[in-house]
């Protein structure tokens, strides 16, 4: 399938869940997750209409953004290890997988400019997952205001592989709790308005619950 096809489809189903809940489809922004398949398929989303690409290697990212440079907006969504922050630091606009001081510390010190960052968090509970416990979460963000290259843009979270769908709306409704009770607050360094959720499986639930991110591998550009 075209990219330009699978886009139709899945702008469909956005469109009908938002009717659903009441939402407005601008505030929805699809991230191509391109991290399965090769640099022409990520230049064939972009020349779809795509804006918004996302890859989970630093190997991967590269080698894309020497093809597609700054022409997408660029966004890292797997787990980062800290060694590999200053490979892909002043290539990508936003990082979803802030879980640890350790690494909010190297994003700051690498950083030329304000970082975009999403918090991942565990809601689900399952040990295979990385992110910080709900629990954790408040306290955590609030530490990271000592790191002046850092926005907490949002929450992230990865619903786990099922097609239960109480399961997945407990989990996304649980990061819109949490990310609700930060917004709040106001904390310069933490505005923390946009939710980070859903994929190929369960985006239009994840948009149903409040998704203002959904990250498409499969669905959108194959795997
Ligand atoms: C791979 C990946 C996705 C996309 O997964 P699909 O099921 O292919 O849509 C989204 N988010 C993260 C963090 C991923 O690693």
């Amino acid at each position: 399938m075209k990219v330009k096809e699978n886009l139709t489809v899945i702008q469909e189903q956005i469109n009908s869940a938002c009717v659903k809940v009441n939402r407005n489809l601008e505030d929805i922004t699809i991230i191509a997750v391109t991290k399965y398949v090769s640099a022409e398929r990520a230049i064939e989303a972009v020349d779809a209409g795509i804006k918004h690409l996302g890859e989970n290697r630093d190997d991967g990212l590269l080698s894309k953004w020497n093809i597609l440079g700054n022409r997408p907006i660029w966004h890292y969504i797997g787990s980062l290890q800290t060694r590999k922050v200053k490979n892909v630091i002043d290539k990508v606009s936003f990082i979803h997988s802030l879980d640890r001081h350790s690494l909010a510390k190297e994003i700051n010190k690498r950083a030329t400019g304000k970082i975009k960052c999403f918090v991942q968090v565990n809601v689900s509970g399952e040990e295979s997952k990385h992110g910080i416990q709900p629990k954790d979460t408040l306290q955590f963000i609030k530490e990271l205001q000592v790191y002046p290259n850092l926005l907490v843009v949002g929450l992230m979270t990865m619903a786990p592989l099922t097609d239960d769908e109480q399961l997945l709306r407990s989990c996304f409704r649980q990061l819109r709790t949490l990310r609700d009770e930060i917004k709040v607050m106001e904390l310069p360094h933490a505005p923390c308005a946009e939710l980070s959720m859903g994929m190929s499986n369960d985006y239009k639930i994840a948009i149903e619950e409040g998704a203002t991110f959904i990250r498409i591998g499969t669905a959108l550009v194959g795997e």
